[in-house]
């Protein structure tokens, strides 16, 4: 890239913030907006341009980096007088990382091109960690000059991107990458609810997976702290893989297809949001059903 991007990174949340962190770090000149003015200040201490309203963002910037939550936070951040849309200028470049239905990524995608401003579909795999050491996994839907283009924008973020194929490939890819994470956070939060109602300490289960090559998976790491302490801070809320879970649901009825976990799973899940548990991380699953919440 002759001409480096000016980058406006809009939604600071647990996995945005790290990655704007990331491309400030790597010298990318960024500016932010969220819309919780406060999460914005560190940003200013480190001589990043804060903007008042997305479109004042995308006003100052020829590339805009969203990383919100759910297609209602990026009509929000998009649509209105005040939203990036309305400031879309030809030539200049959207990159979306949050996770979206495809259908969504679609209909963006198509937007972006009205307007002739170029479009990467780029969620990503891997959580708070992963997000703070600029190691994700970014699952790409574009055209594979652009992709190339972006990759100095997107490597200083990941340490893989994958190209699944065109919009909206990265977000197809991304459901069938959380379907699995989906089950295996709760696969884990039953197995340990099982060892307790045996009076085996649930420690025994992460031991001897760690013993089994087979199954020694790095995830089950993440999750084990919160598996056995039953305490749930937030690296993955619950509220966003149920989202994701439903756009699995729903591009699987629309192909006639059936998931039978991940239903389950999703309706695991919805117990648990109605319970007010969608603030705490995904592996607080099967808490309503096994245990109160200490
Ligand atoms: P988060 O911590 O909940 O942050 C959400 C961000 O969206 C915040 O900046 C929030 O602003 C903003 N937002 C929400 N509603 C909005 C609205 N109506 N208008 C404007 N801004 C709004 O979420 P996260 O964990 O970073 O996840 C972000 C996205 O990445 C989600 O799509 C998630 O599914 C996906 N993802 C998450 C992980 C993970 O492990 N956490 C991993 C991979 C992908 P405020 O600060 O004002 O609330």
């Amino acid at each position: 890239m002759s001409v480096p991007p000016r980058i406006g990174f809009i939604g600071l949340g647990i996995m945005g913030r790290a990655m704007a962190l990331n491309l400030v770090k790597a010298g990318f000149q960024v500016s932010v907006y969220n819309r919780t003015r406060r999460r914005t200040i560190e940003f200013a201490d480190l001589g990043c341009q804060v903007s008042a309203t997305p479109r004042a963002l995308a006003k100052l910037c020829d590339t805009v980096i969203t990383m919100v939550s759910d297609p209602e936070a990026m009509d929000a951040v998009m649509e209105g007088p005040e939203g990036v849309a309305s400031a879309f200028a030809g030539g200049n470049t959207l990159i979306n990382m949050c996770t979206l239905s495809p259908d969504y990524t679609s209909a963006l995608a198509k937007k972006c091109f009205l307007a002739g401003v170029n479009f990467l579909d780029c969620p990503v795999s891997g959580s708070k960690g992963a997000a703070e050491t600029a190691q994700l996994v970014i699952l790409a839907g574009a055209d594979k000059a652009l992709l190339e283009k972006f990759s100095p924008v997107l490597k200083a973020m990941g340490k893989e991107i994958v190209h699944a194929g065109p919009v909206p490939a990265g977000t197809s890819l991304k459901l069938c990458i959380n379907l699995i994470v989906a089950q295996l956070t709760t696969a884990l939060a039953e197995s340990a609810a099982l060892a307790r109602a045996q009076g085996i300490d649930p420690a025994l289960i992460f031991e001897t997976l760690g013993h089994n090559p087979a199954l020694n998976c790095g995830y089950f790491g993440l999750k084990k702290d919160n598996i056995l302490k039953q305490e749930y801070p937030p690296a993955f809320p619950l509220k966003h893989m149920l989202k994701d879970a439903r756009f699995m649901l729903a591009e699987a009825a629309k192909k006639k297809l059936h998931l039978p976990v991940t239903a389950a799973v999703e309706s695991l899940m919805t117990k648990s949001y109605n319970s007010g548990y969608g603030d705490k991380d995904l592996s607080v699953v099967l808490a309503n059903l096994s245990e109160p919440l200490g």
